[in-house]
């Protein structure tokens, strides 16, 4: 018999589904989530009554607007940019920007609605939020995506700031195009305020261990939930997706733990190293990212190995799985292949890799899953102590961050892992940490009233 709050949460998400159509990956994160707190609305009616939970699924704010460009050839464009302020409950918007040609309304308010719980897992005062543009990156040079930052600086500044929201980087945004954006804000401001992004260079205001965070993370969180099975990377392959920012951090953190990662993959397919990709293999990730390229076979030309066109690496008979490229690179067909090759730990690096089904059957075949929330949320909380940083004046050194990394990354596997034993779903850390961040933001919004 379903439940008050099941059939609440049913008609809630018809209602989403409804109000905001033509938006599957919206959709998708707020099924996942409403499907996890079930038995914490339950328990709590009151999260119901005071309307926190259709509050929590409607973004304070949204902006789109026109961002017009000249490219190398004197010719004018027009790309779209996106800011979605999701949630300022328990802290300033926070969350990064992302130039892809995908980005729509969709991706954003996903990608936004996610960070409100991963942030709120970091235990640090950010809230959720989420930028970008349909702008491709891809065989743009180096001064036409300076003069697309600035000119979606010129729209963006008017909603951002170090006390109301910070963005930072996502797929397309490093550290080239936070600088410029950078740039372009202080100019129009006309004064330094250098909370107001994050993953900013180290010459003005960055934090050390910033571009490794994410990575580092998600082995530090991996490794958690290896140990808490008595096991570890030591001695296991590790199949991982991508060669970004993410990619590169975990690849350069497992090797540090004893791991073996030995595949990495592209918008073009997916490449297979047997050897393991270490020592300069590993840089060679920032030499491809920086080429704007968006391939994956310069590695195996570079390195003479296997390329495998238009293929992902789920195949590949691997001890652990990490998905690090994007939203749905993992489907169901891609999660019975990695069951059947007797996977037992899959850690999400990118936002939402899995899909619903594929989540439901690994957790059904006993594979012990690492939700993005959580796993991911290194990068962010590094973003956060970037924030505390600049706010003291001061720069702390690599080890003070890292050791501040892995103190997180370790009390957000705890988090999850309680929240799920304490509401009867012991091991499904998908539920857990929706539940434990949930609980943060929702107790925030109560106190604070029905704005
Ligand atoms: N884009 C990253 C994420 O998905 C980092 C966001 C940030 O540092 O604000 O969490």
């Amino acid at each position: 018999m379903a439940t008050n709050a099941q059939r609440y949460c049913n008609e809630l998400y018809r209602r989403i589904v409804e109000r905001n159509a033509n938006e599957p990956e919206f959709h998708q994160t707020v099924q996942e989530v409403l499907s996890s707190l079930v038995p914490v609305l339950d328990k709590n009616p009151e999260y119901i009554e005071l309307g926190i939970v259709e509050r929590i699924v409607e973004p304070e704010r949204q902006f789109i607007f026109r961002v017009p460009w000249m490219d190398d050839t004197g010719k004018v464009r027009v790309n779209r940019g996106f800011r979605v302020q999701f949630n300022s409950a328990i802290g300033p918007y926070k969350g990064g920007l992302r130039f892809h040609p995908s980005v729509n309304v969709s991706i954003v308010k996903f990608l936004g609605f996610e960070q409100t719980f991963k942030n709120s897992l970091t235990s640090l005062p950010m809230g959720g939020g989420k930028g970008g543009s349909d702008f491709d990156p891809k065989g743009k040079s180096d001064a036409e995506v300076m003069r697309f930052c600035q000119s979606y600086m010129t729209e963006l500044y008017r909603y951002i700031g170090p006390n109301t929201d910070v963005p930072a980087g996502d797929l397309g945004v490093g550290g080239r195009e936070i600088g410029y954006l950078f740039g372009q804000y202080k100019r129009i401001k006309g004064g330094y305020e250098n909370g107001v992004l994050t993953g900013k260079g180290l010459t003005y205001g960055g934090s050390l261990a910033r571009p490794e965070a994410t990575g580092y993370g998600i082995a530090y969180f991996c490794q958690e939930m290896m140990k808490s099975k008595g096991t570890s990377f030591d001695g296991k392959t590790v199949a991982v997706s991508g060669f970004g920012n993410v990619t590169w951090g975990t690849v350069k953190k497992i090797n540090e733990l004893g791991g073996k990662v030995v595949t990495l993959s592209g918008p073009d397919g997916y490449i297979y190293d047997p050897d393991g990709i270490t020592g300069e293999k590993v840089e060679y990730l920032l030499e491809m990212r920086a080429s704007c390229r968006d391939r994956v076979e310069d590695y195996a030309d570079q390195y003479g190995v296997m390329f495998n066109p238009g293929e992902k690496p789920w195949g590949v008979k691997v001890d652990v799985v990490i998905p690090c490229a994007t939203q749905n690179e993992i489907i169901i067909d891609d999660a019975k292949k990695i069951v059947s090759n007797g996977v037992k730990f899959v850690c999400e690096g990118a936002n939402m890799p899995c899909t619903n089904d594929a989540i439901e059957y690994f957790i059904e075949n006993g594979v012990y899953l690492g939700p993005s929330k959580a796993a991911n949320a290194g990068g962010v909380a590094v973003s956060g102590l970037e924030m505390s940083q600049n706010s003291m004046r001061l720069a702390w050194s690599f080890e003070e961050v890292d050791v501040k990394l892995k103190t997180i990354m370790l009390n957000i596997y705890r988090s999850a892992s309680k929240a799920a034993e304490d509401y009867g779903y012991k091991d499904n850390l998908v539920v857990g940490a929706n539940i434990a961040g949930f609980i943060k933001v929702a107790e925030a919004m109560k106190a604070q009233g029905s704005v």
